[in-house]
């Protein structure tokens, strides 16, 4: 055992330049190397692929790799070459020669790791190929896939368990970021697991903070966002309209922004594009609907930032979880508002869905506005919601810089006060119009001027109405009771608000909410290595070679090795070793330009 050990850190090192197995990957890899079926469930980021590779390259014979897009197949292997590992993926795309070169080099056993898609394992050639090859280990990667329950099924992966027959001495591992319980056992079912281990790794992704805001200017506020927090940086920005998508986008341009649109209505060569420019440049920003999502294999988007509100937690856990694959402090940004909660309720009650799926979605959009209206640590309510509980966790705003809290019991009682008086009829915008008292026509022409609730309602501002109202919906004090016009009626809930009996009590709506979050991560001081100068012409020489070679800057070097190199200085080949992600292939390979500029920087 211990010989293996040494073996498998060995293997780690040469290859991919890292000092020690994260999370429970060195688990899972005496799992499969133990020849058992193994399920392995691990945050994104986590990193997965390792779990495999490690194994294949320890095990003789070749690993195949089933995965569902093209694009991660592609961006996997480059990955592994630069590594000096040789690995391959067959698909659509290739020739018959490109084939048969292929095949020559697993059967020669030149190739050690395969990529298939699922579908590709019912064609005859491959089916031919299988039994020609001496299978170590089959990994299904976005295992989730095969289950109906999981949030991304696709048909072809429910046959994967024929590449038992197939492969009938090769464990099979599959590997997830995303899977509950019952999915779980769906996939163990469903790849005929027998008898497996399972390894979950905490689905916490501690380099992400947590920042939530209400939406006050959208523009000015993401503008103000990336000015404090990321202007070297790449981010994702969600919307969920094509039209607002298009729009964002040219606003970004125009503040100077290098910024791209990405949605399903624009032509498959322009998304294809536009995924390859985000795949290739640095400071780059994508403006997209979550059409954009799988195939994003790049490590160091530096920001997700939401402008609106995702319909469930298991949403905007995933898509915020596209930031900091590489382990980098990242931030998730989100603003909302009352518009957000009238849209998606909206959505959810125009649908032909069933009663139970209503009733579901509904359960999980309240509790995606209770974590936005909360005032204690994000994180710990988004785990809990996974089931898994920690403490505050210092790193989102609520942790950072405590909002306050407000009594708003009397607002609350004029608002609820001017829907009963006006009986039920008007939306957010009128009521709001009678408690200011507004001399707009329709309030006069009605009479509404005439009521005791008119101009009760001047002390607060129109925004601050708008956050009474959003909290009394969310907290259902009131509904919606007509989808076109958008009018309000109180529920029962209301009763011992209206007498006094009870007390309501909101956040305090700020100007700017992050002030404080960051005027304290000001003080935590700048990168650790202090050399931003430096890191700023490693990165340039990273992005030359890019160009060069037509491989992105992250599967060069990824930020992380930049940083380690401006903190270490390395001086010599071997220094360089010892820097974190630099193995011998990529010693070799790109050693000598980086030490050459680390030296020039010195004298
Ligand atoms: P995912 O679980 O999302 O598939 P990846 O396999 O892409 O994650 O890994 C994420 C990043 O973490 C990659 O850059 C990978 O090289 C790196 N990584 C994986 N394992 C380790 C490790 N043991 N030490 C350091 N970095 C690692
Ligand atoms: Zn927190």
């Amino acid at each position: 055992m211990e010989k293996r050990k040494e073996k498998l850190i060995d293997l780690l090192q040469e290859n991919f330049g890292y000092d020690c197995f994260r999370l429970e990957q060195e688990n899972i890899i005496n799992s499969i190397l133990d020849g058992i079926d193994t399920m392995a469930i691990m945050p994104t980021g986590g990193g997965k692929s390792l779990c495999y590779q490690i194994p294949a390259l320890y095990l003789d014979g070749v690993c195949l790799v089933i995965s569902p897009l093209i694009s991660l197949m592609q961006d996997q292997v480059l990955g592994l070459q630069q590594n000096g590992i040789e690995a391959a993926f067959l698909n659509s795309t290739q020739s018959f020669e490109e084939k048969l070169e292929i095949e020559r080099k697993l059967v020669s056993k030149e190739i050690k790791i395969l990529y298939l898609a699922p579908e590709a394992i019912h064609a005859g050639f491959i089916q031919n190929l299988l039994n020609k090859l001496d299978v170590s280990l089959i990994a299904v990667d976005e295992a989730h896939c095969v289950s109906q329950w999981g949030h991304e099924f696709r048909a072809d992966y429910t046959r994967l368990c024929e590449l038992r027959e197939l492969c009938p001495n090769a464990p099979m591992v599959a590997l997830t970021a995303t899977a509950d319980k019952r999915t779980r056992k769906d996939i163990a079912n469903q790849l005929k697991f027998d008898h497996y281990n399972e390894y979950i790794s905490s689905f916490d992704r501690p380099n992400i903070k947590y920042l939530i805001a209400e939406r006050t200017d959208e523009l000015k506020q993401l503008h103000d966002f990336i000015q404090s927090f990321h202007k070297e940086d790449t981010g994702i920005v969600y919307c969920l309209s094509r039209k607002k998508v298009e729009k964002v986008a040219e606003q970004l341009r125009g503040l100077g922004y290098n910024a791209i649109a990405y949605h399903a209505g624009l032509s498959s060569d322009v998304r294809t594009h536009h995924q390859n420019l985000f795949n290739q440049e640095e400071k780059i920003i994508v403006v997209a609907t979550v059409a954009f999502g799988m195939g994003i294999d790049r490590p160091d988007v530096r920001f997700v930032a939401h402008l609106d509100l995702p319909k469930s937690v298991e949403n905007y856990y995933q898509e915020t979880g596209r930031a900091g694959r590489d382990g980098n402090p990242s931030n998730a940004w989100m603003i909302y508002g009352l518009a957000d909660v009238v849209k998606n309720s909206r959505m959810i009650e125009m649908t032909e869905a069933h009663e139970t799926y209503k009733k579901f979605a509904r359960h999980k959009l309240d509790f995606m506005l209770s974590l936005c209206e909360s005032t204690s640590c994000r994180r710990k309510q988004l785990l809990g919601y996974f089931a898994e509980k920690i403490e505050d966790c210092g790193n989102c705003d609520n942790c950072l810089d405590t909002p306050e809290l407000f009594d708003a019991t009397v607002y609350a009682q004029k608002f609820l006060s001017t829907v009963y008086h006006t009986g039920e009829f008007y939306g957010a915008a009128y009521l709001i119009d009678i408690l200011r008292g507004s001399k707009n026509a329709k309030v006069l022409e009605k009479g509404h001027d005439r009521l005791s609730v008119y101009g009760i309602g001047k002390e607060i501002s129109k925004d601050t109405w708008n956050v009474v109202i959003r909290q009394l919906l969310t907290q259902n004090f009131i509904t919606i009771k007509n989808w076109e016009y958008r009018n309000f009626g109180l529920m029962a809930k209301c009763s011992p608000l209206l007498k006094g009996e009870e007390k309501f009590y909101i956040r305090k709506l700020v100007n700017d909410r992050f002030q404080g979050v960051r005027k304290k991560l000001k003080s935590d001081g700048t990168s650790a290595h202090g050399r931003d100068d430096l890191f700023e012409k490693l990165r340039s020489l990273r992005r030359e070679i890019s160009l060069e070679t037509n491989v992105p800057p992250y599967v060069i070097f990824g930020d992380k090795s930049l940083h380690d190199m401006c903190l270490f200085l390395p001086k010599s080949m071997d220094d360089l070793l010892m820097v974190y992600g630099v193995g011998k292939s990529k010693q070799e390979k790109y050693g000598e330009d980086f030490l050459r500029v680390i030296k020039e920087y010195q004298v």
